[in-house]
Protein backbone atom coordinates (compact mmCIF):
# COMPACT_ATOMS: atom_id res chain seq x y z
CA UNK A 1 0.00 0.00 0.00
CA UNK A 2 0.82 3.27 -0.12
CA UNK A 3 0.77 4.42 3.30
CA UNK A 4 4.44 5.56 5.53
CA UNK A 5 4.56 6.18 9.34
CA UNK A 6 5.73 9.54 9.32
CA UNK A 7 6.56 11.73 12.25
CA UNK A 8 3.84 13.73 13.78
CA UNK A 9 4.51 17.17 12.14
CA UNK A 10 5.90 20.02 14.49
CA UNK A 11 4.48 23.50 13.84
CA UNK A 12 6.92 25.42 15.89
CA UNK A 13 9.02 23.39 13.83
CA UNK A 14 8.12 24.18 10.25
CA UNK A 15 7.52 28.03 11.22
CA UNK A 16 10.99 28.00 13.05
CA UNK A 17 13.07 26.56 10.20
CA UNK A 18 11.31 29.43 7.74
CA UNK A 19 11.87 32.20 10.48
CA UNK A 20 8.54 33.10 10.45
CA UNK A 21 6.65 34.38 13.89
CA UNK A 22 2.98 33.21 14.83
CA UNK A 23 0.71 35.24 16.48
CA UNK A 24 -2.08 35.32 18.48
CA UNK A 25 -5.31 35.77 16.55
CA UNK A 26 -7.79 38.05 18.77
CA UNK A 27 -9.22 39.41 15.60
CA UNK A 28 -11.41 36.69 13.87
CA UNK A 29 -11.62 35.31 10.90
CA UNK A 30 -9.71 37.18 8.48
CA UNK A 31 -8.16 35.83 5.39
CA UNK A 32 -4.82 37.44 5.46
CA UNK A 33 -4.32 36.06 9.56
CA UNK A 34 -5.12 32.72 8.42
CA UNK A 35 -8.97 32.39 9.02
CA UNK A 36 -9.79 29.88 11.38
CA UNK A 37 -8.61 26.47 12.55
CA UNK A 38 -10.13 23.97 10.83
CA UNK A 39 -12.27 21.72 13.21
CA UNK A 40 -10.85 18.38 14.06
CA UNK A 41 -13.92 16.56 11.77
CA UNK A 42 -12.43 18.44 9.06
CA UNK A 43 -9.21 17.39 9.35
CA UNK A 44 -9.84 13.44 9.76
CA UNK A 45 -11.87 13.55 6.93
CA UNK A 46 -9.27 15.41 5.08
CA UNK A 47 -6.66 12.92 5.92
CA UNK A 48 -9.44 9.56 5.12
CA UNK A 49 -10.18 11.02 1.41
CA UNK A 50 -6.47 11.12 0.37
CA UNK A 51 -5.99 7.64 0.24
CA UNK A 52 -8.94 7.21 -2.28
CA UNK A 53 -9.91 8.82 -6.29
CA UNK A 54 -13.63 9.72 -7.09
CA UNK A 55 -15.24 11.31 -10.29
CA UNK A 56 -14.85 14.80 -9.27
CA UNK A 57 -18.26 15.94 -10.70
CA UNK A 58 -20.08 13.40 -9.23
CA UNK A 59 -18.62 13.81 -5.60
CA UNK A 60 -19.35 17.46 -5.90
CA UNK A 61 -22.74 16.97 -6.82
CA UNK A 62 -23.16 14.32 -4.39
CA UNK A 63 -21.25 16.64 -1.64
CA UNK A 64 -23.51 19.48 -2.78
CA UNK A 65 -26.50 17.82 -2.07
CA UNK A 66 -26.08 16.98 1.16
CA UNK A 67 -25.20 20.33 2.11
CA UNK A 68 -28.46 20.98 1.37
CA UNK A 69 -30.10 18.93 2.57
CA UNK A 70 -28.14 19.63 6.08
CA UNK A 71 -28.67 23.10 5.81
CA UNK A 72 -32.58 23.11 4.20
CA UNK A 73 -32.34 24.99 0.87
CA UNK A 74 -33.23 23.37 -2.81
CA UNK A 75 -29.54 23.17 -3.70
CA UNK A 76 -26.03 24.06 -2.74
CA UNK A 77 -22.46 23.58 -4.51
CA UNK A 78 -18.89 23.85 -3.26
CA UNK A 79 -16.24 26.85 -4.31
CA UNK A 80 -12.77 27.78 -3.57
CA UNK A 81 -13.73 30.37 -0.77
CA UNK A 82 -17.18 33.01 -0.50
CA UNK A 83 -14.38 35.00 -3.04
CA UNK A 84 -14.46 31.93 -5.61
CA UNK A 85 -18.52 31.94 -5.12
CA UNK A 86 -18.53 35.77 -6.46
CA UNK A 87 -17.45 35.15 -9.38
CA UNK A 88 -19.25 31.85 -10.03
CA UNK A 89 -22.54 34.07 -9.20
CA UNK A 90 -21.31 36.63 -11.55
CA UNK A 91 -20.97 33.81 -14.31
CA UNK A 92 -24.18 31.97 -13.42
CA UNK A 93 -26.17 35.51 -13.93
CA UNK A 94 -24.15 36.34 -17.34
CA UNK A 95 -24.69 32.45 -18.77
CA UNK A 96 -27.78 30.84 -16.66
CA UNK A 97 -27.43 27.27 -18.09
CA UNK A 98 -26.38 28.18 -21.84
CA UNK A 99 -23.87 26.12 -22.93
CA UNK A 100 -22.97 28.60 -25.34
CA UNK A 101 -22.12 31.51 -23.04
CA UNK A 102 -20.70 29.57 -20.10
CA UNK A 103 -18.00 28.37 -23.20
CA UNK A 104 -17.33 32.09 -24.19
CA UNK A 105 -16.58 33.76 -20.60
CA UNK A 106 -14.91 35.86 -19.89
CA UNK A 107 -16.20 37.53 -23.42
CA UNK A 108 -19.88 38.19 -22.26
CA UNK A 109 -20.41 40.79 -24.71
CA UNK A 110 -23.82 40.35 -26.82
CA UNK A 111 -25.67 38.97 -23.74
CA UNK A 112 -27.02 40.96 -20.44
CA UNK A 113 -23.45 41.21 -18.49
CA UNK A 114 -24.20 44.45 -15.74
CA UNK A 115 -24.72 44.05 -12.32
CA UNK A 116 -26.11 46.45 -10.58
CA UNK A 117 -24.25 46.89 -6.91
CA UNK A 118 -25.34 49.97 -4.36
CA UNK A 119 -22.64 52.30 -3.81
CA UNK A 120 -22.48 52.36 -0.28
CA UNK A 121 -21.98 48.28 -0.41
CA UNK A 122 -18.95 48.18 -3.12
CA UNK A 123 -16.07 46.70 -1.28
CA UNK A 124 -12.44 45.33 -1.87
CA UNK A 125 -13.70 42.18 -3.00
CA UNK A 126 -16.84 43.37 -5.51
CA UNK A 127 -13.76 42.95 -8.75
CA UNK A 128 -14.83 39.56 -8.06
CA UNK A 129 -17.90 39.64 -9.74
CA UNK A 130 -16.01 41.23 -12.74
CA UNK A 131 -13.44 38.41 -13.47
CA UNK A 132 -15.90 36.31 -15.84
CA UNK A 133 -17.03 39.76 -17.84
CA UNK A 134 -19.38 41.30 -15.83
CA UNK A 135 -19.62 45.28 -15.66
CA UNK A 136 -20.93 47.06 -12.30
CA UNK A 137 -23.48 49.66 -12.58
CA UNK A 138 -23.86 52.10 -9.17
CA UNK A 139 -26.84 52.66 -7.57
CA UNK A 140 -27.51 55.59 -5.15
CA UNK A 141 -24.50 57.33 -2.96
CA UNK A 142 -22.11 56.33 -0.51
CA UNK A 143 -24.65 56.54 2.41
CA UNK A 144 -28.15 56.26 1.00
CA UNK A 145 -29.96 54.15 -1.89
CA UNK A 146 -33.71 54.01 -2.42
CA UNK A 147 -35.78 51.11 -4.00
CA UNK A 148 -36.29 54.23 -7.25
CA UNK A 149 -32.72 54.17 -7.69
CA UNK A 150 -31.73 50.63 -8.07
CA UNK A 151 -35.05 50.42 -10.23
CA UNK A 152 -34.00 52.79 -12.20
CA UNK A 153 -30.47 51.59 -13.31
CA UNK A 154 -32.07 48.43 -14.39
CA UNK A 155 -31.63 48.02 -18.33
CA UNK A 156 -32.18 45.28 -20.95
CA UNK A 157 -28.16 45.10 -20.21
CA UNK A 158 -28.73 44.18 -16.55
CA UNK A 159 -27.81 40.21 -15.54
CA UNK A 160 -28.50 40.73 -11.56
CA UNK A 161 -28.37 42.58 -8.55
CA UNK A 162 -25.76 42.33 -5.55
CA UNK A 163 -26.93 42.30 -2.32
CA UNK A 164 -23.58 42.56 0.19
CA UNK A 165 -24.90 41.39 4.22
CA UNK A 166 -21.66 42.26 6.32
CA UNK A 167 -20.89 44.54 9.57
CA UNK A 168 -21.19 48.07 8.81
CA UNK A 169 -22.49 47.80 4.89
CA UNK A 170 -26.49 47.65 5.46
CA UNK A 171 -26.91 51.28 6.84
CA UNK A 172 -28.89 53.56 4.36
CA UNK A 173 -29.30 50.70 1.84
CA UNK A 174 -32.21 49.04 0.21
CA UNK A 175 -33.07 45.93 2.60
CA UNK A 176 -32.23 42.12 0.99
CA UNK A 177 -36.23 41.20 0.92
CA UNK A 178 -36.90 44.74 -1.16
CA UNK A 179 -34.01 44.22 -3.93
CA UNK A 180 -35.42 40.46 -4.20
CA UNK A 181 -38.83 41.86 -5.11
CA UNK A 182 -37.92 44.31 -7.60
CA UNK A 183 -35.34 42.11 -9.18
CA UNK A 184 -37.72 39.11 -9.39
CA UNK A 185 -40.16 41.27 -11.11
CA UNK A 186 -37.70 42.10 -13.68
CA UNK A 187 -36.94 38.90 -14.03
CA UNK A 188 -33.58 38.89 -12.45
CA UNK A 189 -31.39 37.11 -9.85
CA UNK A 190 -29.88 38.43 -6.23
CA UNK A 191 -26.54 37.31 -5.69
CA UNK A 192 -26.01 37.97 -2.38
CA UNK A 193 -22.57 37.34 -0.10
CA UNK A 194 -23.05 36.65 3.47
CA UNK A 195 -19.20 35.30 3.40
CA UNK A 196 -18.88 36.27 6.72
CA UNK A 197 -22.20 36.03 8.61
CA UNK A 198 -21.39 32.58 10.10
CA UNK A 199 -22.82 32.36 13.17
CA UNK A 200 -25.54 33.10 13.39
CA UNK A 201 -26.55 29.66 12.23
CA UNK A 202 -29.57 30.94 11.21
CA UNK A 203 -28.07 32.94 8.50
CA UNK A 204 -27.46 29.88 5.78
CA UNK A 205 -31.13 30.07 5.39
CA UNK A 206 -32.07 33.53 6.26
CA UNK A 207 -30.87 35.28 3.03
CA UNK A 208 -32.14 32.80 0.81
CA UNK A 209 -36.29 33.34 3.04
CA UNK A 210 -35.66 36.70 2.55
CA UNK A 211 -35.50 36.02 -1.28
CA UNK A 212 -31.55 35.96 -2.66
CA UNK A 213 -31.28 33.55 -5.24
CA UNK A 214 -27.83 32.50 -4.40
CA UNK A 215 -25.27 33.08 -1.15
CA UNK A 216 -21.68 32.88 -1.01
CA UNK A 217 -19.99 31.55 2.52
CA UNK A 218 -17.11 30.92 3.78
CA UNK A 219 -16.07 27.80 4.36
CA UNK A 220 -12.89 28.73 6.24
CA UNK A 221 -14.32 31.16 8.78
CA UNK A 222 -17.48 30.29 11.49
CA UNK A 223 -17.97 26.64 9.77
CA UNK A 224 -14.26 26.54 10.60
CA UNK A 225 -13.87 24.34 7.45
CA UNK A 226 -10.84 23.87 4.92
CA UNK A 227 -9.39 27.96 4.56
CA UNK A 228 -9.54 27.88 0.66
CA UNK A 229 -13.32 26.38 0.77
CA UNK A 230 -17.09 27.75 0.42
CA UNK A 231 -20.38 26.74 -0.28
CA UNK A 232 -22.97 28.11 -2.41
CA UNK A 233 -27.12 28.20 -1.77
CA UNK A 234 -29.90 28.76 -2.83
CA UNK A 235 -32.07 28.18 -5.84
CA UNK A 236 -31.74 25.04 -8.12
CA UNK A 237 -31.22 26.74 -11.00
CA UNK A 238 -28.81 29.38 -10.36
CA UNK A 239 -26.92 27.29 -8.44
CA UNK A 240 -26.71 24.62 -11.10
CA UNK A 241 -25.37 27.49 -13.34
CA UNK A 242 -22.95 28.58 -10.74
CA UNK A 243 -21.95 24.69 -10.79
CA UNK A 244 -21.61 24.41 -14.72
CA UNK A 245 -18.97 27.71 -14.78
CA UNK A 246 -16.63 26.18 -11.94
CA UNK A 247 -13.88 23.26 -11.94
CA UNK A 248 -13.23 20.77 -13.23
CA UNK A 249 -14.83 21.76 -16.01
CA UNK A 250 -12.39 23.73 -18.69
CA UNK A 251 -14.48 27.30 -18.03
CA UNK A 252 -14.40 30.58 -16.42
CA UNK A 253 -14.30 29.06 -13.35
CA UNK A 254 -11.40 26.25 -13.96
CA UNK A 255 -8.51 28.38 -11.56
CA UNK A 256 -10.76 27.99 -8.86
CA UNK A 257 -10.34 24.20 -7.96
CA UNK A 258 -11.26 22.83 -4.95
CA UNK A 259 -10.16 19.35 -3.80
CA UNK A 260 -11.69 15.83 -2.74
CA UNK A 261 -9.84 16.29 0.87
CA UNK A 262 -11.21 19.92 0.68
CA UNK A 263 -14.79 19.37 -0.47
CA UNK A 264 -14.96 16.09 2.64
CA UNK A 265 -13.61 18.58 4.62
CA UNK A 266 -16.33 21.46 4.37
CA UNK A 267 -18.82 18.72 4.41
CA UNK A 268 -17.82 17.21 8.03
CA UNK A 269 -16.66 20.94 9.48
CA UNK A 270 -20.57 21.94 8.26
CA UNK A 271 -22.22 19.22 10.03
CA UNK A 272 -19.78 19.73 13.03
CA UNK A 273 -20.90 23.42 13.28
CA UNK A 274 -24.67 22.80 12.98
CA UNK A 275 -24.49 20.08 15.59
CA UNK A 276 -23.15 22.60 18.03
CA UNK A 277 -25.07 24.61 20.75
CA UNK A 278 -25.44 27.39 19.42
CA UNK A 279 -26.44 29.56 22.73
CA UNK A 280 -24.00 27.90 24.96
CA UNK A 281 -21.13 28.86 22.44
CA UNK A 282 -22.23 32.16 22.65
CA UNK A 283 -22.33 32.83 26.67
CA UNK A 284 -18.88 31.38 26.03
CA UNK A 285 -18.08 33.90 24.01
CA UNK A 286 -19.75 36.64 26.05
CA UNK A 287 -18.30 35.33 29.48
CA UNK A 288 -14.71 35.41 27.72
CA UNK A 289 -14.76 38.71 25.96
CA UNK A 290 -16.57 40.24 29.56
CA UNK A 291 -13.68 39.13 31.45
CA UNK A 292 -11.45 41.08 28.67
CA UNK A 293 -13.29 44.06 29.13
CA UNK A 294 -13.17 43.76 32.64
CA UNK A 295 -9.29 44.00 32.39
CA UNK A 296 -9.31 47.13 30.72
CA UNK A 297 -11.15 49.00 33.74
CA UNK A 298 -9.60 52.09 34.58
CA UNK A 299 -8.04 53.24 31.30
CA UNK A 300 -8.50 56.25 30.67
CA UNK A 301 -10.73 57.81 27.65
CA UNK A 302 -12.07 54.61 25.99
CA UNK A 303 -15.43 53.41 26.69
CA UNK A 304 -14.84 49.55 26.51
CA UNK A 305 -18.14 46.98 26.10
CA UNK A 306 -19.26 43.73 24.90
CA UNK A 307 -21.07 44.01 21.48
CA UNK A 308 -23.01 41.42 19.85
CA UNK A 309 -25.70 42.78 17.35
CA UNK A 310 -25.63 42.58 13.87
CA UNK A 311 -22.41 44.25 12.94
CA UNK A 312 -20.80 41.94 15.68
CA UNK A 313 -22.12 38.00 14.56
CA UNK A 314 -20.97 36.76 17.66
CA UNK A 315 -19.85 38.34 21.42
CA UNK A 316 -16.92 40.71 20.14
CA UNK A 317 -15.32 42.95 23.20
CA UNK A 318 -15.19 46.97 21.64
CA UNK A 319 -12.74 49.28 22.63
CA UNK A 320 -14.52 52.97 21.63
CA UNK A 321 -11.86 55.95 22.11
CA UNK A 322 -14.31 58.99 23.58
CA UNK A 323 -13.54 62.19 23.31
CA UNK A 324 -11.22 62.47 26.38
CA UNK A 325 -8.92 59.88 24.56
CA UNK A 326 -4.97 61.70 24.28
CA UNK A 327 -3.69 58.25 21.81
CA UNK A 328 -3.60 57.46 18.88
CA UNK A 329 -6.30 56.09 16.78
CA UNK A 330 -7.05 52.11 16.19
CA UNK A 331 -5.11 51.46 13.86
CA UNK A 332 -1.66 51.91 15.27
CA UNK A 333 -3.25 50.18 18.48
CA UNK A 334 -3.66 47.37 16.36
CA UNK A 335 -0.42 47.56 14.93
CA UNK A 336 2.19 48.30 18.40
CA UNK A 337 0.06 44.92 19.58
CA UNK A 338 1.40 43.12 16.38
CA UNK A 339 4.87 44.43 16.51
CA UNK A 340 5.42 43.13 20.27
CA UNK A 341 5.99 40.04 22.01
CA UNK A 342 3.99 37.75 21.60
CA UNK A 343 2.37 39.26 18.35
CA UNK A 344 -1.27 39.86 18.91
CA UNK A 345 -4.05 40.62 15.88
CA UNK A 346 -6.56 42.34 16.96
CA UNK A 347 -9.35 43.99 14.42
CA UNK A 348 -10.31 47.64 13.47
CA UNK A 349 -12.63 47.01 10.70
CA UNK A 350 -11.22 50.07 9.21
CA UNK A 351 -12.59 52.22 11.92
CA UNK A 352 -11.71 54.33 14.86
CA UNK A 353 -12.00 51.82 17.27
CA UNK A 354 -10.63 48.18 17.70
CA UNK A 355 -12.11 45.03 18.51
CA UNK A 356 -11.05 41.32 20.04
CA UNK A 357 -12.88 38.62 18.87
CA UNK A 358 -13.11 35.24 20.87
CA UNK A 359 -13.50 32.92 17.73
CA UNK A 360 -10.19 31.60 17.40
CA UNK A 361 -8.33 32.37 20.84
CA UNK A 362 -6.79 29.28 22.34
CA UNK A 363 -6.91 28.41 25.95
CA UNK A 364 -5.03 30.82 28.35
CA UNK A 365 -4.86 33.41 25.58
CA UNK A 366 -7.72 35.74 26.17
CA UNK A 367 -5.84 36.58 29.51
CA UNK A 368 -2.65 36.95 27.75
CA UNK A 369 -4.44 39.26 25.31
CA UNK A 370 -6.27 41.37 27.78
CA UNK A 371 -3.01 42.04 29.81
CA UNK A 372 -1.16 43.28 26.59
CA UNK A 373 -4.15 45.23 25.32
CA UNK A 374 -4.29 46.61 28.97
CA UNK A 375 -0.48 48.01 28.91
CA UNK A 376 -0.71 48.88 25.19
CA UNK A 377 -3.49 51.43 25.72
CA UNK A 378 -2.64 52.41 29.25
CA UNK A 379 1.06 53.32 28.00
CA UNK A 380 -1.14 55.34 24.59
CA UNK A 381 -3.23 56.77 27.03
CA UNK A 382 -0.27 59.12 27.91
CA UNK A 383 -0.23 60.60 24.22
C1 LIG B 1 -14.34 37.00 3.93
C2 LIG B 1 -15.20 37.65 2.91
C3 LIG B 1 -15.15 37.24 1.56
C4 LIG B 1 -14.17 36.22 1.06
O1 LIG B 1 -14.37 34.96 1.63
P1 LIG B 1 -13.27 33.81 1.46
O2 LIG B 1 -13.96 32.60 1.98
O3 LIG B 1 -12.09 34.22 2.27
O4 LIG B 1 -12.95 33.72 0.00
C5 LIG B 1 -16.02 37.82 0.68
N1 LIG B 1 -16.89 38.77 1.07
C6 LIG B 1 -16.96 39.19 2.35
C7 LIG B 1 -17.97 40.25 2.72
C8 LIG B 1 -16.12 38.65 3.32
O5 LIG B 1 -16.18 39.07 4.59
Amino acid sequence: MGMTTLERADASAILGRLGVTPIINAGGSNTKHSGTRPRPECLDAMLAMAEVFVQLDEFLLAAGRAIADLVGVEAATITSGAAGGLVLQAAAALTRDDPERIARLPDADGSPNELIIQRGQRFAYDRLYRLPGARLVEAGSETSCTPEEVEAAITPRTAGIIDVQSPFKDEGMVPLSRLAEIAHRHGLPVLCDGASMLPPRGNLTAYVDAGADTVSFSGGKGIRGPQSTGLLLGKREWVEAARLNNAPNATVGRAQKVSKEEIAGLLAALEAFLAEDEAAETARYRAEMAALVEELAGVPGIRAFVAHDRNHPIPQAVVYFTEAWRGPAGPEIQRRLMAGSPRIYISTLGRADVTVDPLNLQPGEREIVAKRLRETLMEASRG
